[in-house]
């Protein structure tokens, strides 16, 4: 009675119940292709140790895994020794020519930076060959088979070296391939890539490249990602996206994995001029480098999706011409249910700018029909940083306010049991956009904040194309969609079912697309950049906007009370996800609590001068857990001390001191020429350790080179006292040879600071076990316990 007369049409339109049943259609069809994106990236079911000789069988593969990880096996150890006997057996068993090579290498990459000197490993790698029929050339199939010092590596590397002996069986009890087929199980990966480095730059199989297929785990489930390639990969993933049945692969995530501060393998291949895939499981990183890494937490499906995938490549690569896939440009590859899309990397840019000018059209013809102004347009650009900005600053926060409560979080790549959390992200950025939509709405319309929402796709998508090409087509794609779903839906008549129709198809793109994208970006980034994620998800959420306003009622179509009504209506969708997202971040805060089997994690390390008998315990953690608590009581440098431990902060408390001997130094040459002076000496642990170092005070002498067992090294000096240093990860129980060509400064004696490391605390005076509940951090000092002496000479 009291509301204002409306046109019937708009009325009709405006009545809720009219719009609901297209709303539904268009969500029911939406969760029905997320459902198919995760079915896609779900893991195959294992296959039984009675699966057909030619296939490859989780349960199988899993047999070595539990010999190859019963123990930590960290590269020099004894475990390390058993382990590889039992690899070279069981190729050897094969029929495979099987050797080992010995040998000092140094490693690859720039990893040492703390060092200030140069990294050097011994390591023993399991080189087999399988002799192809009319050879192309060589595929290399590639895992590290050493562990960590904290853990036995049940996934990290087992996973990929349990994979490789399965895959070799089946290759050598099937039809031989055209091409070599080489199998390499490097050592001393965690240490320094060296055993990888070491074949890639001096093993006569790897004189001539080849093709390489890298199989890592940085976790316990989730999908095998094929996450990074060599350069010009286009022919490469042109027989990923065939041969792999199951090819989850996406080149955004090599442009993520750049960024990230991890190192595989792969890297000392590529820096060797071979082409090839890097592929890894990565879910479950609560575990990850830990103690818990032990075989039962491994998930045979993702262990199956390791083997099928690597099988193929390699049967697929085994029959390719070799000499022919080096394609001259990188492709843009994506996965999608059913396969994978990918096309040249020299599209993106002319892409992004296609959808540019597709979204500037749109703009101009919603104008031109009356469905907005410049006015209006212009505020929906604007109007959408607000969800883009406010989400992830939401996840920010509530993750901050997650870890105030619950600190043990801080040293987790993830937590144990992430899903909830991850949820509680994906709802809190639902809620930021369709509070923010709701709100805005009534002041600019709907036609305004789509063009908003695809203005700013748009708009990544260039900048992505410049930047970060492999990753433009995550918001080029979905805008062109988009433009040309908004442009068709504007060609029809606006109360037909094609407008619905279209802007769902569209949708239903952003879904294939966005949607794997957040998935894996919370394991890969893990919940500390969760914010990411959610950006994503708002992005997802923006390309979608037209399907969410099937939420609202008509716009402009109501008045008074009628309007009051619909403001309502359209609060509900914001206020459901508020809510999930509370009750979410709330369940996960109670499921993943810290317990045995989830243990906090800490860390602590024990540093010994055998020169002044101080000894001191440190840790890394930067806001002490309870038991690490009663080791350490203050921060301190101990770059002075302990130039092998690097030079960042630390927590440190006093210990008391071991009776545990320091390497010894001796001088075996010693020859003076004006200021300059040659020193030949040998550094010999006196018990057994993982690693050594050596470091030259360079207030006493500058080197001008050095050598270690042989082998010159580069020269590069860091700040400080001991500003040139080398490490030297299993040294023989002989000791290591080293010649330093030194400039001498005053003619006082040269200090040289010797330090090795063992691992384990339990033996030494003052430590107390840790109580259930307490873990031990992943990380490569962890439990490591040090000794040092400074030599004049
Ligand atoms: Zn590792």
């Amino acid at each position: 009675m009291g509301a204002p007369p409306t046109r019937p049409a708009d009325r009709a339109l405006a009545k809720p119940r009219r719009r609901l049943p297209a709303a539904v259609a268009a969500l029911v069809a939406l969760l029905a292709v997320g459902a198919g994106v995760l079915l896609d990236l779900s893991t195959p079911a294992p296959r039984p140790a009675s699966a057909p000789a030619d296939e490859f069988s989780a349960a199988r593969a899993y047999r070595n895994v539990e010999v190859i990880a019963a123990r930590p096996h960290v590269a020099g150890s004894e475990a390390n020794d058993r382990v590889r006997e039992h690899l070279v057996g069981t190729l050897r068993g094969l029929g495979l020519d099987t050797q080992v090579q010995d040998a000092v290498a140094p490693e690859a990459g720039q990893l040492s930076g703390a060092a200030g000197g140069a990294t050097l490993a011994r390591v023993r790698n399991v080189v087999a060959r399988l002799p192809g029929t009319d050879p192309t050339g060589r595929v290399f199939l590639v895992s590290h088979y050493d562990s960590v010092q904290t853990g036995p590596g049940g996934n990290d590397d087992a996973a990929g070296t349990a994979t490789i002996l399965e895959v070799a069986r089946a290759l050598a009890t099937g039809p031989r391939p055209r091409n070599d087929v080489v199998f390499v199980l490097t050592d001393a990966e965690e240490a320094c890539l060296c055993g990888a480095a070491g074949f890639a730059a001096d093993h006569p199989l790897a004189a001539d490249g080849g093709v390489v297929l890298n199989l890592e785990a940085r976790g316990s489930t989730g999908p095998v990602i094929m996450f990074e390639t060599s350069r010009n990969n286009a022919k490469l993933v042109d027989v990923f996206g065939r041969a792999a049945p199951h090819p989850v692969g996406t080149s955004f995530a090599v442009e993520i994995y750049r960024a990230l501060p991890n190192d595989t393998d792969f890297t000392a291949f590529l820096d060797q001029k071979f082409i090839g895939l890097n592929s890894a499981y990565i879910d479950g990183g609560a575990i990850y480098h830990t103690p818990l890494d032990v075989p039962a937490r491994m998930d045979r499906g993702s262990l199956q999706m390791h083997g099928d995938n690597a099988l193929g490549l390699a049967r697929e690569f085994g029959r390719t011409d070799l000499g022919d896939l080096r394609a001259g440009h990188d492709d843009t590859y994506f996965p999608v249910p059913g396969g994978l899309v990918r096309y040249p990397g020299w599209l993106t840019l002319p892409l992004a700018v296609v959808a540019l000018l597709a979204v500037g059209a749109l703009g101009w013809l919603l104008r031109r029909r009356g469905r907005a102004t410049a006015g209006t347009l212009a505020a929906g650009v604007a109007l959408t940083l607000v969800p883009l900005v406010v989400a992830p600053l939401g996840a920010w926060l509530l993750w901050t306010a997650i870890t105030t409560v619950r600190p043990g979080y801080a040293e987790l790549l993830d937590p144990y049991r992430p899903v909830w959390y991850r949820l509680a992200v994906v709802a809190l950025a639902a809620a930021v956009l369709l509070c923010w939509y709701a709100l805005s709405r009534r002041r600019v319309g709907p036609a305004a904040l789509a063009f908003g929402g695809l203005t700013w796709l748009a708009l990544f998508g260039v900048l992505l194309a410049v930047l970060v090409p492999g990753g433009a087509y995550l918001t080029t794609v979905p805008a062109l969609a988009g433009a040309v779903a908004a442009l068709t839906a504007l060609a029809t008549r606006r109360d037909g079912p094609w407008p619905v129709v279209a802007v769902t198809l569209a949708a239903a793109v952003a879904v294939v697309i966005l949607l794997p994208t957040v998935v894996l970006l919370f394991p890969a980034l893990g919940m500390g950049m969760g914010a990411v994620a959610a950006l994503v998800a708002v992005l997802l959420g923006l390309a979608a906007l037209p399907v969410v306003d099937l939420l609202h009622p008509q716009a402009g179509g109501q008045r008074g009370l009628l309007a009051l009504r619909a403001r309502r209506l359209g609060a509900l969708p914001a206020t459901a996800a508020a809510l999930a997202a509370v009750v979410l971040a709330g369940v996960g805060f109670s499921v993943d609590r810290f317990d045995a089997d989830h243990p906090v994690p800490t860390h602590l390390m024990y540093a010994l001068d055998a020169g002044t008998g101080k000894a001191a315990w440190l840790s890394h953690e930067e806001a002490p857990q309870p038991w690490t608590d009663g080791y350490v009581d203050r921060s301190v440098s101990v770059a002075d001390d302990f130039p092998g431990l690097g030079d960042g902060e630390l927590r440190a408390g006093p210990a008391q001191a071991a009776s545990l001997p320091a390497p010894k130094l001796e001088t075996l040459a010693d020859t003076r020429a004006g200021d300059q002076r040659t020193l030949r000496v040998r550094v010999t642990p006196q018990r057994p350790v993982r690693l050594l170092t050596l470091h030259v005070d360079t207030t006493t002498a500058t080197v001008r080179a050095a050598s270690v067992a042989g082998r010159e090294v580069p020269v590069k000096a860091r700040e400080g006292r001991w500003g040139f240093g080398i490490v030297f990860h299993a040294p023989p129980p002989e000791g290591v040879e080293v010649t330093l060509t030194l400039a001498t400064t005053g003619g006082g004696p040269v200090n040289l600071r010797a330090m090795d490391a063992s691992d384990g605390l339990s033996a030494l005076p003052g430590f107390r076990a840790r109580p259930a509940g307490v873990g031990v951090v992943g990380s490569h000092s962890s439990e490591m316990l040090a000794v040092a002496r400074t030599y004049p000479l």
